[in-house]
């Protein structure tokens, strides 16, 4: 085909369709629990269901696996929505476990007829010390042989709330001596007196995932149900219970399992990030140093560059990390592209061009994008103080500093050369004002000799007058390890970094003074910017997205 090639997944959709699959079975689902906001790993399953999706133009559901009332919400889902919309696919449908309740109630009914699953009334603890050992059979529940009469009954108040909530369990009949765990009568339903965000009081029994999922792919005719490989020994009950709720010749969904992408510097668990969230160690779940997809998006991160990672990592059998550097690569090369050049200094000290003409200001051509012509060019405004960043100047320096010092020539970016001449200093010796004297023949762009000269260094800057100033928020790595929550005998909490954020002040050309939420840009010299929503028309703030360069590299 002349493609890249083909994933392991792939192979598996490419032999069904060599065997009995036609084309028009394909369906996949993407199908979130929505007990917390996505995250970084989750976008690499939206990316490989939907992109399967896409490549064999089948659909694929949005399926909410909502089973658990004690932790889902329905401020969940509608964060989930708009998540898997920003990153710019389209579901065929919108489905809930939920709403098939009723039929998972009723499949329940003819189980228990056919002999399939019986009520236990024992206690979870046990129900647990029964469960036996690996290479021990367990031992069978005393209510195992309740009548079929007496189960009915029984379901029947369970579901009625006549029950206590810790009273019963709906357990399927399987084989306490199977050699996966998992067979030994698993628990189908449990007594949970508890609101449900769809269905409110409805339901006062709930299905266990095991129950509910499977027969939801079924419910659907979803082809192929890919899950995270800690589900590979649920498939044999996976498949089991789909023998019970079809009839032969029914078409039959198939899980397969795939490996859990990882991300350094970071827990991509929704239990974990709702703890940092409900600890106050960041301001909400699109707190811009989260590696949730609403953080990323408010970071500053566009829809492709996240895509463009989850494929770039593909899908694979065995759990790996990936380095945060990687994700921070594919933002830069998307903003590279798409991120208009302004200029903006975010640690100022003042400069003063003593020969240009006090009260005096121009306007000059500076161009938007060098890797995209048609984002064409701005005017920046031009005076005799300016402010440029404090580490561009040196009073003194070696050779190989190539940004100002006195007595030696840099270039403005889009202006004119410049040349050191002195410093106003405080009663503290710190620098307060750097004079300096211009070259009027140097204009950027003027074709004049002088402004074709070669100097070293070329400085950003912008001009006191006409600067805006901006809250800017420097984010850095929310961990110092690279796997906090994989040390043996620590809790991932004890190594935040404290210094994931900084906050300071800086000063931006006039242009951005109607930027919106969620413009991108690049403060050049410096990195990519993404004005947050906390930004106003009187007050910018602006996020760092990431750096020009990997800081942290070696
Ligand atoms: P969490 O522990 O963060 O809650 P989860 O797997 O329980 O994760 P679900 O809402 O059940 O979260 O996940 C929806 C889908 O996303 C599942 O198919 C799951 O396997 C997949 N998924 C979750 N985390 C990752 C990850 N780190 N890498 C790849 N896929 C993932
Ligand atoms: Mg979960
Ligand atoms: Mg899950």
């Amino acid at each position: 085909e002349g493609k890249k090639s083909l994933n392991f997944i792939e192979q598996i959709i490419e032999e069904d369709l060599q065997k009995d699959y036609k084309k028009e079975n394909l369906k996949f689902r993407f199908p979130p629990e929505p007990n917390g906001y996505l995250h970084i790993g989750h976008a690499s399953s939206i990316c490989l269901n939907f992109g399967l999706g896409e490549r064999y133009d089948a659909p694929v559901n949005l399926r909410f696996d909502d089973t658990n009332p004690i932790k889902e919400e329905q401020e969940y889902v509608d964060a989930i929505k708009r998540d898997v919309e920003w990153l710019g696919f389209k579901w065929a449908k919108e489905c809930y476990a939920s709403d098939y309740f009723q039929q998972l109630y009723d499949w329940a009914v003819e189980m228990i007829k056919n002999g399939d699953a019986y009520v236990d009334s024992q206690t979870s603890e046990e129900i647990a010390e029964q469960k036996g050992t690996p290479t021990q059979p367990g031992k069978e529940s005393p209510f195992r042989n309740r009548s079929v009469e007496e189960n009915l009954d029984l379901f029947e108040k369970m579901k009625n709330g006549d029950t206590p909530e810790r009273g019963h369990v709906l357990r399927a009949k399987i084989d306490m001596a199977s050699p996966n765990m998992l067979m030994r009568d698993p628990v189908m339903y449990r007594c949970l007196h508890k609101n449900h965000h769809r269905t409110g009081g409805e339901w006062k029994i709930y299905p266990m995932y095991d129950w509910a999922h499977g027969q939801s792919d079924f419910i659907e005719q979803v082809s192929h149900s890919f899950c995270t490989l800690e589900f590979l020994p649920h498939r044999e009950l996976y498949n089991w219970f789909i023998e019970k709720v079809s009839n032969p010749g029914e078409f039959e969904p198939k899980q397969r399992e795939f490996a859990r992408r990882n991300l350094s510097h970071t827990v991509v668990s929704k239990r974990k990030l709702l703890q940092l969230v409900e600890k106050g160690i960041v301001k909400s779940w699109d707190d811009p140093r989260m590696p949730t997809i609403s953080g990323l998006r408010r970071r500053g991160y566009t829809p492709d560059s996240i895509r463009k990672f989850a494929d770039s990592i593909g899908v694979g059998k065995r759990e790996n990390l990936i380095d945060v550097a990687h994700l921070e690569f594919c933002a830069r090369e998307d903003l590279n592209k798409v991120a208009p050049r302004v200029m903006g200094v975010l640690d100022p000290v003042k400069l003063v061009i003593t020969n240009y003409p006090e009260g005096e200001e121009e306007w000059l051509e500076a161009e938007n994008n060098p890797e995209d012509e048609s984002a064409g060019s701005r005017q920046v405004p031009f005076s005799r103080e300016l402010y440029i960043e404090q580490e561009d100047f040196k009073e003194s320096a070696n050779r190989k500093f190539f940004r100002l010092t006195l007595g030696k020539e840099v270039r403005l970016k889009n202006a004119y050369i410049i040349k050191g001449e002195d410093v106003v200093k405080d009663e503290d010796g710190n620098i307060v004002e750097i004079h300096c004297s211009y070259d009027p023949k140097s204009k950027s762009g003027s074709g004049t000799e002088e402004s074709l000269r070669k100097v070293k260094g070329t400085l950003h800057w912008v001009s006191v007058k006409h600067a805006l100033e901006a809250e800017v928020r420097l984010y850095d790595r929310l961990f110092t390890e690279e796997t906090p929550d994989a040390i043996k005998e620590r809790d991932f909490l004890e190594f935040i970094n404290p210094e994931s954020l900084k906050v300071v002040t800086g000063y931006v050309e006039p242009s951005l003074k109607d930027a919106e939420v969620q413009d991108k840009v690049q403060f050049q010299r410096i990195g990519y910017f993404c004005v947050d929503r906390d930004s106003t028309s009187s007050k910018l703030v602006f996020n760092r997205t990431v750096g020009l360069r990997d800081s942290w590299a070696k």
